[in-house]
């Protein structure tokens, strides 16, 4: 089995990222990742202040899959996720937008222990852990992309979606692909408030599949028999357009609704969902159940 190390380790999505690796189509390959902080803050005395990798967000490879195309589509299958025993929090008070007016607000950080499944958020409190994956992307056409930063090429969604079982369906800007992730998190809710899940290093397994000459442009997602388009913007309202519109046009384009219906549709039985909103780009996604897909007879796998 193919491991990439995290050594092998960037923070931009770009096509001039020397290959960590390479596969082939249908092979299966397991990433290591640091945390979102590169593991910095875990030794008791260190501090976000002090060594400040404020938020730098790497991302383990690129893996460059042999014979991906511009137009194709990457398809990720998520077989499981690995986290460490430990991870990070962060928080600054909430409510107090007043005081932020007249004084800054400390950010601060919890190191929270992951035990047989469990997160120990507080000494009374104990939740059983979600693993899912914040950065996932590939290389994007033109300029580099910082791997915080979320997009039509993946990246910084923090969609709590992506995550074992779930199928992303990636499109492919350049040869090779270039695919990257990192930013796992133990935890995370839907919007992460804070700018935080509860970061941790881990391990992620993955089959990698091209789909040829689909000519994706987005990000889409399959998981617990939803269907899911998946967008980042500038801004919530345009980030919750952008996927709304893409799910209306796969309704309107593949399944033949004409767009009165899909409208109808997606009001009644979509759902618009925040993942993150404390990016500089914010993404949100739009849920249709697989069941209503079927009804319609389509299979979004074969997008
Ligand atoms: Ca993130
Ligand atoms: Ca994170």
């Amino acid at each position: 089995m193919l491991i990439i190390d995290r050594v092998n380790m960037i923070h931009y999505m770009s096509k001039d990222n020397a290959p960590a690796a390479r596969c082939k189509s249908g092979d299966t390959v397991i990433f290591h990742t640091y945390d979102c902080f590169q593991n910095k803050l875990l030794p008791d005395n260190a501090s976000i202040k002090a060594d400040c990798p404020s938020l730098s967000n790497p991302a383990t490879g690129p893996l460059y899959v042999e014979g991906a195309l511009p137009g194709d589509t990457l398809k990720v299958e998520i077989l499981n996720i690995l986290v460490g025993p430990l991870g990070i929090g962060g928080s600054e008070p909430i409510g107090t937008f007043q005081n932020k007016m007249v004084e800054p607000i400390e950010y601060k950080i919890k190191r929270i222990q992951v035990e047989d499944g469990f997160a120990h958020i507080f000494d009374n409190l104990s939740v059983p852990i979600e693993p899912m994956i914040g950065v996932i992307g590939v290389a994007p056409l033109e300029m580099p992309i910082r791997t915080i930063i979320p997009g039509n090429h993946g990246g910084n969604m923090d969609c709590r979606q992506i995550k074992k079982g779930a199928t992303l369906y990636l499109p492919v800007f350049v040869e090779g692909a270039l695919l990257a992730m990192g930013d796992l998190h133990a935890l995370m809710g839907d919007g992460e408030i804070s700018e935080c899940g509860l970061e941790i290093e881990g391990s992620v397994e993955v089959r990698i599949s091209i789909i040829p000459k689909t000519g994706r442009i987005a990000p889409a997602l399959c998981v617990d028999e939803k269907w899911i388009t998946i967008a980042s913007k500038e801004s919530l309202d345009e980030a919750a357009k952008e996927a709304t519109n893409m799910m209306a046009d796969f309704l309107t384009s593949q399944v033949n609704l004409n767009p009165y219906d899909a409208s109808l549709l997606l009001s009644l039985c979509g759902n618009l969902i925040v993942c993150q909103k404390c990016n500089s780009y914010k993404t949100m996604r739009m849920e249709l159940s697989l069941d209503i897909l079927n009804q319609l007879e389509q299979k979004p796998e074969l997008i």
